[in-house]
């Protein structure tokens, strides 16, 4: 995936209100990259032009060479607010963008429970999401995006409504997921404002500017895995981007 020189205003009463200027990367397997930012630096509208939910005022997304679309089934998204259907089954919320894909039924239901499975939900297939805790939901929100077996999974703050150890938990599982070659996605985009929890889980970091979000840095995350946030490395990566930004 190609970011080419994205930039993003919104206009209210004719003035011009810029939120994101000449953001660019490049995406490719096996990368999982964070972009970090403080709040109102335009992650969450990145993500959505990324995904093709939002048009950019100038540049374009590429995905595989092509402009992306909303309706591309390559690329799922997992939201901060999970994002899930109140009145439909835990299996039925999975199942969803099978659902849009056309997918037959026995196919879905399968597909769906080899995910529910791998983020650690059997049992709970026919549960409602009011029945869950915030970590569980947020498993099925993974699980979802997971079961249309895209090349890019993007995550917006995925974390950050969850408790301190569950959040902590589910970071170490996607870590896990993302480690085993026989699931899906090819590559991993998450945008956070947490600088520890991009240092912790990215190759490669990306950092934003406070409004308008331009691209302070893109810096290699080159700590051994599973990392420690108690070794000197690890902090001094924090401490790093913590000055670029303010
Ligand atoms: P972040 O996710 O980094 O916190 P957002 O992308 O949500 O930032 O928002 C960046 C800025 O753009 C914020 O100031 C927000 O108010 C503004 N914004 C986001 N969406 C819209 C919209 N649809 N119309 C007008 N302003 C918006
Ligand atoms: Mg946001």
């Amino acid at each position: 995936m190609q970011v080419k020189d994205v930039a993003k205003s919104f206009f209210e009463n004719g003035k011009e209100f810029k939120v994101l200027d000449l953001v660019r990367f490049d995406l490719s397997e096996r990368d999982f990259v964070c972009v970090v930012g403080p709040s109102g630096s335009g992650k969450s509208t990145l993500l959505r032009i990324i995904v093709g939910l939002e048009k950019p005022t100038a540049g374009e997304v590429l995905f595989e060479g092509e402009p992306i679309r909303a309706d591309n089934p390559q690329v799922a998204m997992v939201f901060q607010s999970f994002a899930l259907f109140p009145w439909l089954s835990v299996e039925q919320n999975v199942e969803l963008g099978l659902e849009a894909k056309g997918t037959p039924l026995e196919e879905r239901r399968k597909i769906a429970r080899k995910f529910i499975d791998a983020v650690g939900l059997t049992g709970f297939e026919d549960a409602f999401p009011r029945e869950l805790s915030g970590g569980m939901k947020q498993r099925v929100g993974i699980a979802r995006a997971l079961a249309i077996e895209p090349l890019l999974l993007c995550m917006d703050e995925p974390f950050s409504s969850l408790d301190p150890l569950t959040a902590q938990n589910l970071r170490d599982e996607i870590l896990q997921l993302w480690t085993n070659p026989d699931l899906p996605p090819k590559a991993v985009l998450m945008v956070t404002h947490a600088i520890e929890e991009a240092v912790y889980m990215a190759d490669r970091v990306i950092v934003l500017s406070s409004r308008p979000g331009r691209m302070i840095a893109e810096l290699e995350i080159d700590l051994p895995r599973p990392r420690n946030r108690k070794e000197p490395e690890f902090y001094g990566w924090v401490d790093e981007i913590y000055s670029l930004i303010v």
